[in-house]
């Protein structure tokens, strides 16, 4: 049960003074999600981005120009727009002993501007003072304030990222509300480690960045963000560290081989082995044959050839006599798995099946007797497939594939099903190390570094949409010499269906090119539709497959060397990656086309510029992170990094460290967090939301 103590942080914010069920729609668009209404532990996470001084300085003389000013100041003169010239700006004159400002304000409002400066009085002005003409002026001041107003507003104001119908000052002061209801609470932090850092208390820090006391507590990357953004790392490694340590507690069983399939696989491969595919065989070889549960990530880049590993991995399990389960995210991936590994399997003696939510009737009772007879070795689905109990003779060995796809929590279930079950999860998102570390925890990493040998490099480029009738010519060429050709529609916000409208036109404009040589895949289309179109593409009856993003997992057509991204400046980085990875796959050079719609964003153009001069995973996978860190928030969808609210992976890598040193630390020494500390640490996984961890802990 979460501490009372903490059931104010977790009450709508409609329960802070002043918001009303107005104020609270919109915060929820801000703030909440689907499943909930924003709360007031939301806004204590909404951290300010900076803060204005708006400290007044002592005369007109010592306002600094160019930047933001406050100044009390007498009004002397309102100075309207001459006549007959309606578009010129209305201007108010103030000064004190020392000079004068120019007010200056565009379409004025002069009823109200004639109240609020009313002439022979003084006011306090804030706003960024400038020099025109040698002349100081102030276009539209933020404040125009007297005295009384002046002394209830905090001189350093914090800034918000703020939403259509919140402006900063009820931003500002719904923050300070909440703020306020954040109670005292025992200190999680190792006193040591926090002494060090000089780190304030939570309540403390918190206080501090919403109604920053000076300037020096929010310039920068201040103490007080670093302060919770260690606590939010905590929390999530300490969650990791239980996890991990549930799992490794069911006892393991030692699987070991004798090598006849893998002998007979690697002699049916039309390709020998990377010497990184060798290592991570062997490295998973090594985890099954230890009495412990293995619990091993391999990643490696788009194309790598991780699926073959995979397979070696499942080899072994049946050799000892055990079952595998290999799970895709995607229909289309489990089955394209199945086929490719079908002939080798068969090679090798293996029986393997296919079992998704399609498989139905009598062909899946058929899977599933011949599944729990432990007569089928390796079985290939998607992951519903796990949590529909299918039963095992004896399971063996998860393998994960494209584990960016799941979140957590499913990965939480996973290793809460059978016991003594290996776990293999397979990612092709590069990640950088700072990221693989808070989302895997202390998992053991295998990575393939190289790809496999002989592959060239993709060209890729950047066009405007412009010039589409071009880029159709273009593609209609290589498919005259032989190419195939991806052609992967934009992505329209976050809603299928208009990703599917968007396609099904490209298809049809297409058509009216190519005609029956052009398919159509996308993934609200029926399985079986699905299947066609992709088995028609591999086939090469169709030569152009205009498709939704469903293509960027895993999808494996080596004779394709062609790829158009239509509307390029809306995918992410990680996600462009993962697309153009479809290609560049046989001995044909490969071509990307990145069409884009100008005119382009800052952030949108470094993206495209990335892409066309790497390839090179992980260097994507840290401009990523670089560019948003730098507040781009598209493509979040797919990077499968952890939605830190505070915690900046880019800036606090050092914060992590510590933190899961701490974590493990923690865990050896109380592992049921039973003692003081524990009990506050509890209190750290509730504020954090990570308190499935507290349910494993109760588990045993
Ligand atoms: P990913 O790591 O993206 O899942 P895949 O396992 O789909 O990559 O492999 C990509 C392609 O590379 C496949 O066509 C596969 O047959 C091929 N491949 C895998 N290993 C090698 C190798 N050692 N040499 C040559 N080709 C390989
Ligand atoms: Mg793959």
């Amino acid at each position: 049960m979460r501490p009372s103590l903490l059931d104010p942080l977790f009450a709508p914010a409609t329960t802070l003074p002043g918001v009303g069920p107005k104020l609270g729609k919109l915060l929820d668009k801000l703030l909440g999600d689907e499943t909930q209404p924003a709360r007031v532990v939301d806004l204590l996470f909404h951290l300010p981005t900076g803060a204005i001084d708006r400290r007044p300085s002592a005369s007109i003389a010592d306002a600094p120009i160019g930047d933001i000013a406050t100044f009390s100041a007498r009004v002397t003169e309102h100075r309207p727009a001459p006549p007959g010239k309606a578009k010129a700006p209305y201007r108010v004159i103030v000064e004190d002993e020392t000079g004068d400002v120019t007010l200056v304000f565009f379409h004025a409002d002069v009823r109200h501007l004639l109240q609020t400066l009313p002439v022979g009085e003084f006011r306090i002005i804030s706003g960024k003072l400038e020099l025109w003409d040698g002349m100081r002026q102030m276009v539209h001041p933020d404040r125009i304030m007297d005295a009384r107003a002046f002394a209830s507003l905090p001189s350093i104001e914090p800034v918000y990222g703020l939403t259509e119908g919140i402006g900063p000052r009820v931003m500002t002061r719904i923050a300070a509300a909440a703020a306020e209801k954040c109670p005292d609470l025992a200190e999680w932090q190792d006193r040591s480690f926090l002494h060090k850092s000089g780190f304030a208390s939570f309540a403390e820090a918190i206080r501090a960045l919403h109604h920053p006391p000076d300037l020096r507590a929010v310039e920068g990357d201040t103490i007080a963000r670093r302060r919770i953004a260690y606590d939010e790392l905590l929390a999530s490694q300490i969650a990791l560290a239980l996890v991990r340590r549930q799992q490794k507690k069911a006892a393991g069983r030692v699987t070991i081989g004798d090598g006849r399939m893998l002998e007979a696989i690697e002699a049916a491969l039309p390709f020998s082995l990377t010497n990184g595919q060798r290592q991570a065989v062997a490295d998973i070889h090594l985890d099954m044959e230890k009495p412990e549960r293995m619990l091993r990530l391999l990643q490696g880049d788009v194309g790598s050839g991780k699926t073959v590993v995979a397979l070696m991995a499942m080899a072994a399990a049946a050799e000892a006599g055990r079952q595998s389960v290999l799970m895709a995210p995607t229909e289309i991936l489990a089955r394209q798995h199945a086929e490719r590994l079908a002939p080798l399997a068969e090679a090798a003696g293996l029986k393997l099946a296919l079992l998704t939510g399609r498989e139905k009737g009598a062909s899946r009772r058929q899977v599933l007797e011949r599944l729990a007879s432990g007569e089928i070795a390796i079985v290939v689905g998607t992951h519903a497939l796990f949590q529909e109990g299918v039963v095992f003779h004896d399971l063996a060995l998860a393998v994960v594939d494209e584990q960016h796809r799941f979140g957590v929590h499913q990965r939480l279930m996973l290793g809460s099903k059978g016991e003594a079950v290996d776990i293999l999860v397979m990612t092709a998102t590069p990640i950088p190390r700072t990221l693989a570390l808070t989302w895997f925890g202390d998992m053991d990493v295998s990575v393939l570094a190289e790809k496999p040998a002989g592959r060239k490099p993709i060209s890729t480029r950047a066009i405007s949409l412009e010039r589409y009738d071009e880029v159709v010519g273009a593609v209609g060429r290589a498919v005259e010499a032989g190419a195939q050709v991806y052609w992967v529609c934009p992505l329209v916000q976050e809603s299928d269906t208009l990703d599917v409208a968007a396609a099904q036109e490209r298809f049809e404009e297409l058509g009216g090119h190519f005609g029956a040589r052009v398919g159509l895949l996308h993934g609200q289309m029926p399985g079986r539709d699905k299947d066609a179109a992709m088995a028609a593409f591999v086939a090469g009856e169709t030569r152009i497959l205009v498709s939704t993003t469903v293509i960027e997992v895993g999808v494996d057509v080596p004779n394709a060397s062609v790829m158009v991204i239509e509307h390029a400046e809306r995918f992410g980085l990680a996600q462009l990656h993962q697309l153009r990875g479809r290609i560049g796959r046989g001995s044909a050079a490969s071509t990307c086309l990145l069409l884009y719609k100008g005119p382009l964003g800052p952030v949108a153009e470094a993206r495209l510029t990335i892409m066309r001069e790497t390839e090179d995973g992980f260097r994507i996978a840290e401009e990523d992170l670089r560019l948003r860190g730098e507040g781009e928030v598209l493509g979040t969808r797919q990077s499968g990094s952890p939605d830190w609210r505070v915690a900046r992976p880019e800036v606090d890598g050092d914060l992590l460290a510590a933190a899961r040193d701490d974590a493990r630390l923690l865990i050896e020494r109380d592992p049921h967090l039973a003692d003081e500390r524990g009990e506050a640490v509890r209190t750290l996984l509730y504020l954090f939301e990570r308190d499935v961890a507290i349910r494993l802990l109760r588990a045993g």
